[in-house]
């Protein structure tokens, strides 16, 4: 079943995620519809609150990986960050926040472990495109937003387009 991606607005994004204890049958589920989510919309990565549960799992398919029939979605549950390096300054969206993109400082590499659905642990290496979605998708379980951590000017900027999304938000109106 695909389901609704949650809006900036929708106070599940502002929640810190619960840490997975037990990879059930729930939990497979949950992954799975984030997986059919990200293959249904050609999408490159997202987070388990984005789709209204607010467990620590996120997904994202490689798509640096030049063989299209390659890039088979990774699923990361409980990610933990280890190591930061070097800086990148990219511009970065969120399809919890359609249509807004600006550029956000991120470490260029980071050392991360994660479970995967079977609950075996692994540790990454992620350099540029695949560093910047894992601290982007990480943060989503934190209840941090992109737009948090971009300059107070450019935030203000943007109010009229964040209210707008939000006040879509509550209407249930998904324009995502
Ligand atoms: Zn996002």
């Amino acid at each position: 079943m695909i389901e609704k991606i949650r809006l900036y607005g929708d106070e599940i994004l502002r929640k810190v995620s619960k840490p997975i204890s037990k990879i059930d049958d729930d939990i497979r589920r949950k992954g799975k519809n984030l997986v059919e989510y990200l293959e249904k919309y050609d999408e490159f990565a997202l987070s388990a609150p984005q789709l209204g549960y607010s467990i620590t799992m996120f997904v994202l398919r490689p798509i640096w990986i030049e063989d299209t029939t390659k890039r088979k979605a990774m699923v990361f549950i409980n990610p933990t960050l280890l190591e930061f390096e070097g800086v990148q300054n990219e511009s970065e969206g969120c399809l919890s926040i359609p249509e807004i993109f600006e550029k956000v400082k991120r470490a260029q590499k980071v050392v991360f472990k994660a479970q995967n659905l079977f609950g075996k642990w692994k540790q990454y290496t992620a350099i540029n495109l695949f560093s910047r979605a894992v601290q982007h998708e990480y943060d989503h379980l934190e209840g941090i937003l992109f737009i948090d951590k971009i300059s107070t000017l450019k935030r203000k900027l943007l109010q009229g387009k964040l209210k707008k999304i939000a006040s879509t938000t509550k209407d249930g109106i998904n324009i995502g």
